[in-house]
């Protein structure tokens, strides 16, 4: 009975390592995907979009190619 207990043991110490390191992975996506994208704004047109969308000259932003080529417009 004694080393049936023991394997019980670390079988559940096994089964915590694994959930423990499974949980800390899904932290880490989780935190990457609640990141809000941060919201730029077209120089051209004021059109806002996602940095990640946007196409950037020095210090403007641009919603595309076209009006990067176009350049800033107040
Ligand atoms: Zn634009």
């Amino acid at each position: 009975m004694g080393l049936f207990k023991l394997l019980v043991l670390i079988l559940l110490i096994v089964a915590v390592m694994v959930l423990w390191r499974r949980f800390q992975a899904w932290q880490k996506t989780a935190g990457a995907e609640q990141k809000p994208a941060l919201m730029v704004r077209c120089a051209h047109c004021k059109l806002n979009l996602p940095e990640n969308q946007a196409v950037r000259e020095g210090q403007h932003w641009f919603c595309s190619s076209e009006h990067r080529d176009a350049g800033p417009h107040d």
